[in-house]
């Protein structure tokens, strides 16, 4: 820190490393059409709920907080260390490299955004339709060389060996998924990394389905460049990340221009600073910053107990699954895959808007109907079925518990049992 200012340590979050972390509004009660009964968070894909330690963590920063980077009062100057210390925090839970520049954004959306204008004007940008549509489309039509949905992990390798070959020159990115919004499905995101640098071309993950789940090692994968959502990993929501090799980075233009950003402003002209300052122009969202360190913390210090009790929820909710007729799981590749606990399905002879509207109305059950922002995947997952074109998805994480998900089992069977 600055000279003569010695840092307070941001107290750590109160966690008891290995247990189950406690979210934030466990056990609350919705109305249903028989009466009050406790939600059943099934809809973790979306949004996930927030820590304890995270509501503790913002309690306690929004005491002493003020503007980063801005001055020499106390709090100022308290409030940069702590957001530079949340910085180092989220490089530790990403595994990222000692030169690796770590930039606080507001969503995946907008870190896919900030690394779509660093690229050059002709890069290439190789991404599969699976893709969610915010990694799917922020790269340019003209950039963009879209690979169809692949059927195996090994026809995914082939198509995506065969396109780099075909553009051997220049800037170029691949961009993949490492666990799907859709049917959960992990992508094995090392073997792409060898690919991609095999070809001479970089790699980025989209995390946002991961990170609340998995570890995730950019230097042990081998991976350029990394992206999440504070919202899907136990945090607020308006914090994203965008981590990874910063030449490009550097060498691309500021992605908000303005107080911050800036070495030196002259009449001759603007010297732009480098690293996270390059792109986080304006006063930064502190709070959320700290609130998504406390996040990345407490998850990291409980691994093993998340890991658990997802894997638990997982293979009784697909198991229960399959026991009813007519219910039918998605999945993107025709062989046996490691999954994260978010299932996609369809109920044969219902609208799955009307499934979940059953679910949450009269059982108390959030989950989500619809093509979950990966149209052209659902759409060719569903082609020659006779659904409406929609599934229902049902995620897990530290919201979920058993109960709810044989509430969801039971209210299927029931709607199943009853007849379209
Ligand atoms: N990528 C994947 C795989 C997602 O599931 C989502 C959100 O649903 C996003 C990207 C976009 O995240 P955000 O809305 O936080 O920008």
């Amino acid at each position: 820190g600055p000279a003569g200012f010695t840092t307070r340590t941001r107290p750590a979050a109160t966690t008891t490393p290995g247990s189950l972390p406690a979210v934030v509004g466990a056990g609350l009660v919705v109305p249903t059409v028989s009466g009050p009964t406790t939600y059943a968070n099934l809809d973790h894909a979306a949004s996930t709920p927030a820590l304890v330690t995270v509501k503790e963590a913002v309690d306690r920063a929004l005491e002493t907080y003020a503007s980063v980077h801005r001055g020499a009062g106390y709090a100022s100057r308290l409030t940069s260390a702590w957001y530079e210390q949340a910085r180092t925090e989220v490089a530790d839970f990403v595994g990222a490299r000692s030169d690796d520049a770590v930039v606080f954004t507001r969503t995946t959306t907008d870190s896919w955004a900030l690394l779509a204008a660093a690229l050059r004007h002709d890069a290439t940008v190789v991404v599969f339709a699976s893709e969610h549509h915010s990694t799917l489309l922020p790269w340019g039509d003209d950039r963009t060389v879209r690979l169809p949905v692949p059927h195996t992990v090994a026809e995914a390798r082939d198509r995506l060996a065969d396109a780099l070959t075909a553009r051997p020159d220049g800037q170029r990115l691949v961009v993949i998924t490492a666990a799907s919004n859709v049917t959960g499905e992990v992508w094995p995101i090392e073997d792409f990394a060898r690919l991609a640098h095999a070809h001479g071309a970089r790699i980025a993950v989209d995390a946002a389905q991961l990170s609340a789940h998995r570890r995730i090692d950019l230097a042990a994968w081998e991976v350029d460049y990394v992206a999440f959502s504070g919202h899907k990993t136990y945090a607020p929501f308006g914090t994203g990340v965008l981590a990874g090799r910063s030449d490009w980075l550097d060498g691309g233009d500021p992605y908000l221009r303005g107080g911050g950003a800036t070495r030196a402003v002259a009449e001759s002209g603007v010297t732009w600073s480098t690293g996270s300052a390059r792109h986080e122009g304006g006063s930064p969202n502190v709070i959320g910053a700290i609130a998504l360190a406390a996040a990345c913390a407490t998850i990291a210090a409980n691994r093993a107990a998340i890991e658990a009790h997802e894997t638990q929820l997982l293979a009784r909710l697909r198991e229960g699954l399959r026991s009813i007729d007519g219910v039918e799981e998605l999945s993107i590749f025709n062989e046996s895959n490691d999954r994260v606990g978010v299932v996609a399905f369809t109920v044969r002879g219902f609208d799955s808007s009307l499934v979940s509207q059953v679910l949450s109305v009269e059982h108390g059950v959030g989950v989500r109907d619809g093509r979950f922002c990966a149209h052209l995947l659902v759409d060719e997952l569903l082609s020659g079925s006779t659904e409406h074109g929609t599934a229902v998805r049902a995620s897990i994480g530290l919201g979920s518990t058993a109960e709810g998900v044989d509430r969801l089992i039971g209210a299927l069977r029931e709607l199943v049992e009853a007849g379209p």
